[in-house]
């Protein structure tokens, strides 16, 4: 078997912190299941800035892009708060994203029935919930030119930002989304405004065309950004796959987050176009949450999204499918059986640290395999 190459970067904060537990896991893996993870490890945002002067190096942007998959853990913090723009943390994880030409932002939301209790929506509403958000992460509103304050002369600016689509980028965006609901629950809802704007009828009609002719098997349904946003909040449950643009999908994933409870549980993935050779993509997989300062160092951070984003590497870079699921099972099993850190914590439950957490689902895991 080829080795699967993995690259780690941890970060800052509690980056380093909740990838340790994913180490533990991965030579775990290796040791009992024969997995052949082969692992580097790099530096990024502060870190890197510190020891490089740059938030990535031009060497582990190297190891980035050979690998197999990237885990990132995050980055940022204080201490950098006031470095040169072009250097700070985040133009890390930036770049990372650009030079790896990660289009597809694939963000679940799901709710663990243990944690049903803590949303702040209904328990029926949400207990059970399943669904992938699919933004596409290069284009559109963040991105399209002209991108500018102009002085206008007569003690007035204007402030433009420019939406902007083509045809092929709606087009790979639409497969991704189709592709993941056929291993789903077969259906994709797709959202843009085509009712305001004019690059959101093109965003529907190509939607429709890609649907036609390459996945007629999979249902299909359009709805406009506005009122996704509030189906979202009234009955999630009747969305499976979501796929909209960069500037709605920013917002309605971070919608959908909520109604799962903390930052702190939520894993995500960004993808790259197939290779036309070998089929394989670029992918780097990350937490939702950033760094978290205030909680660095204590040993306190929930290990649970940057292990969940572990469990979308196996599931999508290498498909190790069954070890996917009975990952995201343990992880579902140590929250039923009661093992909760600060940021999720309920009365009744026991409080235990990163450690501990990284410890439970590791054994749950290997219970699992057996
Ligand atoms: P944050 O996600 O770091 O923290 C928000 C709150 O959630 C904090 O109270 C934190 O303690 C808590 N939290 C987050 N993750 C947790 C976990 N795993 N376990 C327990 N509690 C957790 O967001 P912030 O405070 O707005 O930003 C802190 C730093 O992180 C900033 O420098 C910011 O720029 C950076 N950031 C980085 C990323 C990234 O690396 N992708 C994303 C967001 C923010």
């Amino acid at each position: 078997m080829a080795a699967r190459k993995l690259f780690l970067l941890p970060g800052d904060g509690i980056g380093p912190e909740s990838m340790g537990e994913v180490k533990k896991l991965i030579n775990w893996m290796n040791d009992n299941l024969a997995t052949g993870f082969e692992t580097s490890e790099g530096l990024v945002g502060g870190a890197a800035y510190d020891a490089h002067g740059a938030a990535i190096s031009d060497a582990d942007m190297e190891q980035a892009m050979a690998a197999d998959a990237v885990l990132f853990g995050a980055v940022g913090g204080p201490k950098w708060d006031d470095v040169p723009y072009d250097v700070r943390p985040e133009a890390g994880l930036l770049r990372l994203r650009k030079d790896m030409k990660l289009f597809a932002n694939l963000r679940p939301a799901i709710c663990y029935p243990a944690l049903a209790d803590s949303s702040s929506l209904r328990h029926d509403v949400v207990e059970g919930l399943d669904i992938l958000i699919v933004r596409e992460l290069t284009g559109g509103v963040y991105f399209g030119e002209p991108k500018e304050i102009i002085d206008l002369g007569n003690g007035q600016k204007r402030g433009i930002d420019t939406q902007v689509y083509d045809t092929f980028e709606i087009e790979r965006i639409s497969r991704v989304a189709f592709d993941l609901a056929k291993t789903r629950q077969n259906k994709v809802t797709s959202m843009e405004k085509r009712n305001v704007m004019i690059s959101g009828v093109l965003w529907n009609e190509v939607v429709t065309a890609v649907h036609a002719a390459e996945y007629p098997e999979v249902e299909l349904e359009h709805m406009l950004a506005d009122a996704g946003g509030m189906q979202l909040v009234r009955w999630p449950k009747q969305f499976d796959v979501i796929v909209t643009d960069n500037l709605f999908g920013d917002m309605l994933s971070d919608v959908a987050a909520m109604l799962t409870g903390s930052l702190g549980m939520l894993p995500s993935a960004s993808l790259g176009a197939p290779d036309p050779v070998s089929g394989a993509r670029k992918a780097l997989y990350e937490p939702v949450h950033g760094s978290a300062p205030d909680i660095a160092g204590t040993g306190a951070a929930n290990p649970i999204a940057m292990i969940a984003s572990f469990a979308m590497c196996l599931r999508y870079s290498f498909e190790m499918i069954a070890e996917a699921d009975r990952l995201e099972k343990a992880i579902a099993n140590v929250l039923d059986n009661g093992l909760r850190t600060g940021d999720i914590m309920s009365k009744g439950m026991k409080q235990v640290g990163t450690t501990e957490m990284g410890d439970a689902v590791i054994a749950e895991f290997q219970a699992l395999s057996a």
